[in-house]
């Protein structure tokens, strides 16, 4: 099984003037296929220091994919820097130019004399088209290691990565083995309180057990490497089933699932319709309710300046009356010094139900966390009929 690593080249990126969105779409094509991807780096546009991380590369991993770097000009250094790594000069090749003069033909330009250098490679590469732009992109064989150089922009690289790269490697390394990934989450719960369930999971090799935790709720990450989809799908199936068991409702949903959406769900399977009022949430809350589909969300009010708790209970009463809502939930934010606290009300059916919920974390998550808080709060009271105390 080769290893992998990514090298995305450009001093924008060091300058934080460009995201590296190249790195996270290589990092998924690469799982999908198969491949481990051990180390991702970000180097600017100097021809040294490539040759030297590519060098480093070399010595850990089978295959090297770069970005970036291959324009028209002198500061895009990915060729000559390539052929420094490997110790051969750059070569012309004809075949590649005119593929450039096609291009710019087609749109009745005569391409610049400086695009000459995008039809510059590596002495011995294998050259690969790139239909989409102009910049060539090429792979670098040695009997150790693929070198694969891509263009930075990210719709070109993506249509050769998808084209021309993964049925490239599937070949040369007769890849076999595929990796899926299915995220469970869950929310109203902390990170150390799923480990302390399931710690024994997050040992296993195949599938691997990993989370991610955010404002109000944590990812459980299940990635199998099989044969195929469904030899797959059963072994992250097993590990799904262990998950339910030993997590129960602090689970919402899986893959593509919202809170939202898990709320407005059940909603609709009884027939409700939701309205709600925020406050210090810079909506929020009305936002996310809103970009969910159908009628359920009856729509709500932002509340301001901050009410008292009784007068958010109050607006809570008028707004599910003026929307003619079956739920209506008011959620307050109150900024303090060292934490931050949530109010929050909903009425369901004639009943009102009330919690109120600190937050130590960093500040600026805060409005995050409420949100996330009070959506999970409404998603057990719809199904419990009783906040969780
Ligand atoms: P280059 O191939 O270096 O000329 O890059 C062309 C353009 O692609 C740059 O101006 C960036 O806007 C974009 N780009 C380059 N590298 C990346 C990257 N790693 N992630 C996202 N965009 C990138
Ligand atoms: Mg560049």
């Amino acid at each position: 099984m080769p290893t992998a690593e990514i090298i995305t080249i450009g001093t924008e990126l060091l300058l934080g003037e460009t995201v590296d969105t190249n790195t996270r779409y290589i990092a998924r094509t690469l799982r999908d296929a198969g491949v481990d991807l051990y180390r991702a780096s970000t180097v600017g546009d100097n021809h040294e220091r490539i040759a030297q991380i590519i060098c480093e590369g070399a010595n850990r991993a089978e295959i090297i994919i770069t970005t970036g770097g291959l324009g028209p000009t002198v500061d895009d250094p990915t060729r000559e820097a390539i052929a420094l790594a490997l110790g051969v000069e750059t070569e012309f090749r004809p075949a590649l130019w005119e593929q450039i003069q096609d291009r710019f033909n087609r749109y009745g330009l005569t391409p610049p004399e400086n695009n000459k250098r995008q039809a510059y490679v590596p002495k011995g590469a294998l050259a690969i088209e790139n239909k989409v732009g102009t910049a060539p992109a090429f792979v670098c064989e040695t009997d150790r290691y693929v070198v694969i150089a891509l263009p930075g922009v990210p719709r070109e690289m993506e249509f050769l990565m998808r084209r021309k790269v993964i049925p490239y490697l599937r070949e040369r390394f007769e890849l076999k083995d595929l990796i899926k990934t299915r995220l469970i989450h869950t929310s109203g719960v902390g990170e150390s309180a799923i480990d302390a369930r399931i710690g024994d999971l997050e040992e296993m090799s195949n599938p691997t057990v990993g989370m991610a935790a955010h404002a109000g709720q944590v990812d459980i990450r299940i990635t199998a490497k099989a044969q195929s989809e469904a030899e797959a799908d059963t072994l992250i199936d097993e590990v799904e089933a262990q998950l339910h068991e030993r997590l129960g409702r602090w689970i919402y949903g899986a893959d593509e699932d919202t809170l939202e959406g898990v709320v407005l769900k059940s909603m609709a399977e009884k027939g409700w319709r939701l309205a709600a009022v925020e406050s210090n949430l810079s909506g929020r809350l009305l936002r996310r309710l809103a970009g969910g589909k159908g009628e359920i969300f009856a729509g709500g009010e932002i509340l301001s300046p901050p009410p008292s708790v009784d007068d958010l209970k109050q607006a809570v009463k008028n707004t599910c009356q003026a929307h003619q809502a079956d739920v209506c939930m008011g959620v307050l934010l109150v900024p303090g010094e060292t934490q931050q606290t949530m109010h929050l009300v909903i009425q369901m059916l004639a009943e009102e139900h009330q919690t109120t919920r600190t937050y130590g974390g960093p500040p600026q998550m805060a409005p995050l966390w409420t949100v996330n808080l009070s959506l999970d709060f409404l998603r057990k009271l719809i199904t419990e009929a009783n906040l969780p105390q």
